[in-house]
């Protein structure tokens, strides 16, 4: 180092501590920076709260843009770009072959000064023959394209298309524009001139152009951010949070308005007497407040004001000022661009030159202080902006409940783009202030041009693909017409079930099930329940009271059956059976008791009386040789005869419908209908025997299995069944069989589903139009799924995290909303169709009865009606729309498929004393 660099450093250090002990209020710590940042979220937050937002500084203006460029945008597009330094003209085209490709044609047209200042109408006649002649230069006129109109103006937005001008700014003046919405003013003007249309789709501010516009090239940009001669930043927020908007689902993107922060005063412990020279000698002041702290328009003025100060006390230039310098306006932003050149050299040579065309004589230390003035004002707008831009990133990162988020901001204006030093600064910082993002930032190209052909190009997609999307959806949604239509044949079908003749052919087999009496409430003793065919294998006691105890008391112990066993012998299967019998009765200390037995046996079964039941065929894994075809009342009988320990009378064989109706029945004695919404779907319900033509008499009543599930097997649903539903009947275990149950159950609700997600993002209208492997596995999107996505409590982002869970990664908050709308229409439809099941069935009873009016009850059982939060909702009210006549109570069964085997016993046993 030689002895003349080895002096400018140690009097650089020198002068460097002076300047910067003298401004010391302008340097932020770390600390206040984050108190900054802390203080910027409350004002946010005061902004969306309906409450607060009158009085909040932060407006938060809703922007009706809710969704960012997802890169298959395509089309051509026209914008207009007024509020800038240019009115221009715009066309945009938008292209996906191969690669993203963005191409524009612009022209800059003057604005005459008596035009800004005149009348208003004027002012858009002359924006409406601008259009006419770029229109005409590119032969287009013909074409109405879609427009997006960037108009840097204050606005309050009411939607995409409509922005009311709150005030002129910028030297616009024009008359009967304020108050109203400029997107009709526009709109008039074309009309007027008669010779073109086109569609206006998007009026938008620069920030969000700019977010659009980087958010074409990087799908994770959320945040606009406008540093050059003013501020602000726009990001998307959740609609929840949103409360000046209806709605809660999705996001919107939010015009921050950040440039009032501190208006209210918020930021008056950190503005310097600097700033308030600077506000006071403002064109409007008390307003900006923290704009005036950072953005281009102020940041030269500021050097020159503190210049002038430290030279009035002859800190500076020996005590010297000139005319030029005590002028307001004279040290132009750029200047304090150049003196902060990265080669210090320049930087101070910049110094220098800027200094004496003030008309001063700078020595070597002038000019080094200058230096570091420049430096720290432009280092306080850097660092105020990174406080502001943490608390952004901190909301969104709390919406999407992300450990670490990953994000893009776009990032626009002449201080940005320009200082040498401004970006470098504002991103190191906000790294600083949150080490637990990845933020990337990404210079936009452009954003008020293109960025309003952008928003207009994402409407555009949204509306196609909504249009393409509502399509597929609305074949799965069914009219009240079509729903009388399936009440109607579910009733022909029943018709034809109970029949002699037809029983055969239809598709509904109804099939009696011997029980001819629903509970009274005078039947008493201590029965056994069997319960073989659902998820476990259960042995109960049931202790039924009569009179004033009456009651019903259950003791139940579940039992394995090994595997080897369900595909062993029958014997050994009901030997086992029997033994399980005699360890429960030990266990409850009641060996060697004969008692009687209800078996609910949940498998197809022929039955000619209530203690018979033929198996007809083995489902759900079973495969003991020597059952089907054989009465499995005797196998069990065998089977406690080989024991030879106790005895039991086997009085009934149960279908879990059945025991549904029955355990309801006890409760309520209206109980006259079963139903059964869980893996499968099914129904019962008590038929005048003078109808059941398969069992002999005509008195009184016996309940009927209807066997619903197969409603459609010969066609019946065939108009109203989906590409999805042949699917998922073609991919099941009995194609073409039970076609009702796989339009409503448990078992095929999840697969019905993933079959429309797969179409959607085959078409490109879902998950980016990639395809996972996960998305394409059977099962994987289960029954519990839909509820749970459907729940109201949910918010979206857990939506999200279910997607996630399934492997679905890529999804985004739009991909969510879709996959809910998805599971809430074939939930619907499922209800939908169960409920005009269930409308047959009761006006049917009705009609059996004559009556104008009939009040009945209907006991459910089955997960997925429990469960799911919307289905028995929808259910009912269907049942109500199609049965007018009917006034339903529904009643959930605990346990029909145990209580109910017992209850049946319990009612025969009294029937037959
Ligand atoms: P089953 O019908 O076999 O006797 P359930 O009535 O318990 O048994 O129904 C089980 C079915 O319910 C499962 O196969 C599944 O499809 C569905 N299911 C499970 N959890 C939920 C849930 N949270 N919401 C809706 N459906 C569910
Ligand atoms: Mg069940």
């Amino acid at each position: 180092m030689s002895t003349m660099e080895y002096d400018l450093l140690s009097q650089r250090e020198c002068v460097t501590y002076k300047v910067d002990k003298y401004l010391y209020h302008l340097r932020l710590s770390d600390e206040t920076l984050m108190d900054v940042s802390v203080r910027f979220r409350r004002e946010m937050d005061k902004g969306l709260c309906r409450d607060t937002n009158s009085t909040a500084a932060v407006k938060m203006l809703p922007t009706f843009v809710r969704s960012t460029p997802d890169g298959t945008e395509k089309g051509s597009f026209l914008a207009l770009d007024l509020g800038g330094s240019n009115f221009r003209v715009l066309l945009v085209k938008v292209s996906v072959n191969g690669k993203q490709k963005v191409e524009m044609e612009n022209q800059i047209y003057a604005i005459p000064e008596d035009l800004m200042r005149g009348n208003g109408s004027e002012l858009f006649d002359h924006i409406a023959d601008c259009l006419a002649n770029f229109l005409d230069n590119l032969g287009i006129k013909n074409k109405k394209l879609p427009l997006g109109f960037t108009f840097s103006f204050p606005c309050q937005q009411t939607e995409l298309d409509e922005s009311i001008l709150v005030s002129w700014t910028k030297g616009f003046k024009a008359s009967g524009v304020e108050g109203k919405d400029v997107v009709s003013l526009l709109r008039k003007a074309i009309k007027k001139r008669g010779d073109f249309d086109i569609d206006i789709v998007a009026v938008i501010n620069d920030t969000v152009g700019t977010m659009m516009t980087c958010g074409y090239d990087d799908h994770h940009c959320e945040i606009g951010l406008i540093v050059g001669t003013g501020t602000n930043a726009c990001y998307m927020e959740e609609m929840r949070n949103l409360e000046l908007v209806e709605g809660d689902e999705g996001r919107m993107c939010v015009n921050m308005e950040w440039g009032a922060f501190g208006d209210d005063g918020a930021l008056e412990d950190l503005r310097t007497d600097f700033d308030l020279e600077i506000d006071a000698g403002s064109l409007n002041p008390g307003k900006q407040l923290f704009e005036k702290m950072i953005s281009g328009m102020y940041m030269g003025e500021l050097v020159r004001l503190i210049l002038v100060k430290m030279a009035k006390e002859k800190l500076l230039f020996q005590g010297q000022t000139t005319p030029d310098l005590l002028t307001t306006g004279h040290f132009i932003t750029s200047y304090v661009f150049a003196i902060e050149n990265d080669k210090d050299k320049e930087g101070l040579e910049s110094a220098e030159q800027v200094l004496q065309s003030l008309g001063l004589n700078p020595s070597v230390e002038d000019c080094i202080a200058t230096q570091r003035v420049c430096q720290i004002v432009s280092t306080r707008a850097a660092h105020l902006c990174a406080a502001t831009l943490v608390a952004v990133l901190r909301q969104i990162r709390d919406n999407k409940a992300a450990e670490r988020l990953r994000t893009t901001i776009g990032v626009d204006g002449s201080v940005y783009k320009n200082h040498p030093q401004f970006a470098r600064r504002l991103h190191k910082m906000v790294r600083r202030l949150v080490p637990d993002c990845d933020v990337r930032f990404l210079r936009s190209q452009d954003g008020s041009g293109k960025g309003a052909a952008m928003v207009t190009a994402v409407a555009y997609r949204l509306a196609t693909q909504h249009a393409e999307r509502q399509r597929i959806l609305d074949t799965l949604r069914l009219s009240h017409e079509q729903l009388l239509e399936v009440k109607k044949r579910m009733g022909d079908e029943m018709v034809r079930g109970l029949s002699k003749q037809h029983h055969k052919q239809a598709s509904v087999r109804m099939l009696p099930s011997y029980v001819r009496s629903t509970p009274d409430g005078t039947e008493h003793g201590d029965f056994l329940a069997l319960d073989l065919g659902g998820t476990n294998f259960r042995v109960l006691l049931v202790r039924v009271r009569s009179g004033k105890r009456r009651s019903v008391e259950m003791h139940n112990k579940i039992y394995g059956i090994p595997q080897e066993t369900m595909q062993g012998t029958g014997e050994e299967l009901f030997d086992h059976i029997v033994y399980c019998i005699a360890d429960f009765l030990e266990y409850m200390g009641m060996k060697g008791a004969s008692l009687p037995l209800g078996f609910t046996f949940s498998f197809p079964c022929h039955q000619t009386k209530l203690d018979q039941g033929i198996l007809l065929k083995w489902t759900k894994g079973f495969r003991a040789s020597g059952c089907e075809g054989e009465d499995v009342v005797m196998l069990l009988k065998d089977a406690i005869h080989r024991r030879e320990e106790f005895d039991l009378d086997v009085v009934a064989v149960v279908n879990d419908t059945v025991g549904t109706m029955m355990t309801c029945g006890y409760e309520d004695p209206r109980c006259e209908v079963g139903l059964i919404v869980g893996t499968g779907t099914n129904a019962c319900y008590m038929e005048e025997m003078q109808n059941v033509e398969m069992v002999e008499g005509d008195e009184g009543r016996m309940c009927v299995n209807m066997e619903w599930g197969a409603f459609g097997d010969h066609g019946e649903l065939d108009d109203v069944c989906t590409e999805f539903d042949r699917i998922v009947d073609d991919c099941s275990n009995n194609p073409g069989k039970q076609r009702y149950e796989k339009m409503i159950s448990g078992m095929y609700l999840g697969e019905i589903v993933r079959n429309v997600l797969l179409e959607f993002t085959a078409k490109g209208l879902l998950f980016r139009g990639k395809l996972s492997e996960r998305l394409k596995t059977r099962g994987i999107f289960e029954t519990k799924f839909l509820s749970q996505i459907e729940s109201d409590r949910l918010a979206l982002r857990q939506v999200r995290s279910i997607l996630q869970h399934l492997g679905l990664t890529s999804s985004t908050c739009d991909d969510s909303i879709l996959v809910k709308e998805v599971c809430s229409v074939v939930a619907r439809r499922a209800a939908q169709l169960c409920g005009a099941g269930l409308a047959a069935v009761v006006d049917k009873i009705r009609l059996n009865r004559k009556l104008e009016h009939l009040r009945i009850t209907v006991g459910v059982d089955g997960t997925l009606y429990k469960l799911h939060p919307h289905f028995s909702g929808i259910m009912k009210e269907t049942v109500r729309a199609l049965s007018p006549q009917c006034e339903v109570t529904f009643l959930q069964s605990e346990d029909g498929s145990g209580k109910g085997a017992a209850l049946i016993t319990a009612v025969a046993c009294r029937i037959r004393h």
